[in-house]
């Protein structure tokens, strides 16, 4: 459907019910809103607008739906999957001025939000009320946008993603309409499910502005190790067991050696470079935990561990998951000058181990330097490819490695993204891994979105 461009009447509009610094088409705020963190081209919008109201985001939804004109909603712009570029410009809906807690509820363990939050200055406030939100992506994000990608991360293995954590929220629909999904209860079987089906939509369906979430206690006591093995396939089958023998970690992470040698070399902590696995256990009676950690050094030594550091202390521990979390930022920071591209695909458990195998052996058969971290206790793997994306053969080569490997995960029953999405980089598998459930996908689109402005060009193929 053809769009049409912004103009001065359109700008002059919008500050009539917004302040004029709430409206920019200067060069540099286009600029910052263009892109991702990925290696995605950049597309220029037209114009960036700092909502501070769900009143407010629903008159520009009204008038951008009237005009026709295509909107893509922006959180902190930490996607990987192009997922928040505005591919056909128009303009860009930033919620940085929607960023207040409205109510911490300590009594039901829930927290209501305004989209624009973001996790860690949330969990900041909460931490004084002895509770947080478990899913943690790498990236500092707005819960909005952690509730449009489902995100997760780290504590997905015990607390669940996003999806599972979202009790309610406000959205604003294409057309300007308001609607409240879910309630405020833990369970509900009441109508169809529509907080689900806002929750990972990418925001190509509603804008969302308000979100009550479920919280988990502070759990103070935990049992944390680090253990190395001779091969990733080891690592992997020594995975698929500690969660086989009904062990519920708090995390339980693998890095193959390469992986490790880049956090060596970005300094902070030095670890023995082989394939490793972070895992914790967390709960509130030491000697439970101490006792789930030694099932899993028994199962790890099966497995002929090379090292099983156990009981790592507080601090130790912290430095240990600083490093996690700054992967991303690690691997970029030893490769100057050159892109990353992670691909993230989740298999069921059982095939874990088979997943990495492929996808580790399919990019050196195309020439591709690669490393993983990988959420395993989740069956998530991210393969990080290291190179350069203007050279068009290296291009080429990832290209054919990226379609084998998702592809694999599809045919063993996976899926093409665990966390980051779908944005621009996984359209083209949509068929592959829904089928005729992509129809269903568009008509819901049709229905919500008639006239297709929300963030144009994103998830279907
Ligand atoms: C170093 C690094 C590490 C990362 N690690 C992880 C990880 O471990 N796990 C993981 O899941 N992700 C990870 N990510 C990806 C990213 O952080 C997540 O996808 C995150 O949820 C994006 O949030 P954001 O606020 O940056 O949203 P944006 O990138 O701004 O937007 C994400 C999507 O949500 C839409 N959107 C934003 N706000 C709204 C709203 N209010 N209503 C409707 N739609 C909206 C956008 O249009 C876009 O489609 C990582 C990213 C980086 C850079």
């Amino acid at each position: 459907m053809p769009f049409n461009h912004i103009t001065e009447s359109d700008l002059k509009f919008l500050k009539t019910f917004m302040e004029a610094d709430q409206v920019s088409t200067g060069e540099s705020n286009l600029n910052l809103h263009s892109a991702d963190q990925a290696y995605h081209k950049g597309y220029m919008p037209e114009v960036i607008v700092w909502p501070k109201s769900t009143e407010e985001v629903s008159a520009i939804m009204k008038m951008a739906n009237d005009r026709m004109i295509p909107v893509t909603p922006w959180g902190a712009g930490t996607s990987l999957e192009g997922n928040c570029c505005p591919v056909a410009g128009g303009i860009v809906i930033d919620f940085q001025l929607m960023n207040k807690i409205l109510g911490i509820r300590t009594e039901d363990f829930q927290v209501d939000v305004q989209a624009g939050v973001t996790y860690k200055d949330m969990n900041k406030v909460l931490a004084h009320h002895g509770l947080f939100f478990p899913p943690d992506p790498g990236a500092n994000a707005t819960i909005g946008g952690m509730v449009a990608n489902n995100s997760s991360g780290i504590r997905t293995i015990k607390y669940g993603s996003t999806k599972d954590n979202v009790l309610r929220l406000l959205a604003v629909l294409p057309t300007g309409d308001v609607i409240h999904a879910g309630s405020r209860s833990y369970k509900s079987s009441s109508g169809y499910d529509l907080v689900r089906l806002l929750v990972g939509s990418e925001g190509t369906l509603a804008v969302i502005t308000e979100i009550t979430l479920r919280l988990a206690g502070i759990t103070e006591e935990f049992s944390a190790g680090v253990v190395t093995f001779e091969s990733v396939r080891e690592a992997t089958d020594a995975v698929y067991e500690i969660m086989a023998h009904g062990l519920i970690p708090a995390a339980l992470e693998l890095l193959d050696a390469d992986a490790i040698s880049f956090i060596n070399k970005d300094g902070k902590i030095h670890l023995d470079e082989r394939p490793t696995l972070f895992i914790e256990f967390t709960g509130s009676n030491q000697k439970s935990l101490a006792k789930d950690l030694k099932v899993a050094e028994e199962i790890c030594n099966n497995h002929h561990c090379t090292g099983f550091q156990m009981g790592v202390g507080r601090d130790e521990r912290n430095r240990l998951w600083e490093a996690r979390h700054g992967f991303g930022e690690s691997l970029m920071r030893c490769n100057p000058g050159l892109d990353i591209l992670i691909m993230d695909t989740a298999v069921p458990l059982s095939q874990f181990s088979g997943m990495v195998e492929y996808a580790t052996k399919t990019a050196a058969s195309y020439g591709l330097k690669s490393c993983v971290s990988s959420h395993a206790g989740d069956g998530n793997l991210h393969l990080n490819v290291i190179g350069d994306m203007q050279d068009k053969a290296f291009l080429d080569r990832l290209d054919r490695a990226y379609e084998d490997i998702v592809s694999y995960a599809i045919s063993v029953g996976g899926t093409a993204t665990g966390e980051h999405g779908v944005g621009i980089g996984k359209r083209r598998f949509m068929i592959q891994e829904h089928g005729q459930g992509v129809e269903v996908m568009r008509g819901i689109k049709k229905f919500l979105d008639p006239n297709g402005i929300l963030n144009p060009g994103k998830v279907l193929p």
